[in-house]
């Protein structure tokens, strides 16, 4: 019965671990817009609550664009929300 708890505190543990570390992958990125693929249906945008993301006119319309990085949590919800692959997350390049 033991063995039964011993592995279930490891697999919490393990899980743990694996949160925390893709945190701290995450803490290091930053979300680009990639602009071919934007076709400004505002989604993002939309579902931000830290407003990193804003609509912007352009000569097609308007498309998002990163308008607070620093704000950025890497929370996921603007990607989840792009159905078009027009966001991505790269390197934070810190100045
Ligand atoms: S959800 Fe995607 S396609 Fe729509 S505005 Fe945002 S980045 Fe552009």
């Amino acid at each position: 019965m033991s063995m039964v708890y011993i592995s279930i505190v490891i697999v919490v543990l393990l899980l743990i671990a694996v949160k925390w570390y893709d945190s701290q992958k995450k803490k290091n990125k930053v979300i680009c817009v990639i602009e071919s693929n934007c076709t400004g249906c505002q989604r993002c945008a939309k579902r931000c609550t830290r407003r990193v993301l804003e609509m912007v006119k352009n000569e097609t319309g308007a498309i998002a664009t990163v308008k607070y990085p620093d704000k950025y949590t890497a929370c996921g919800d603007c990607l989840s929300k792009c159905k078009f692959s027009a966001l991505k997350l790269i390197e934070r390049v810190w100045q």
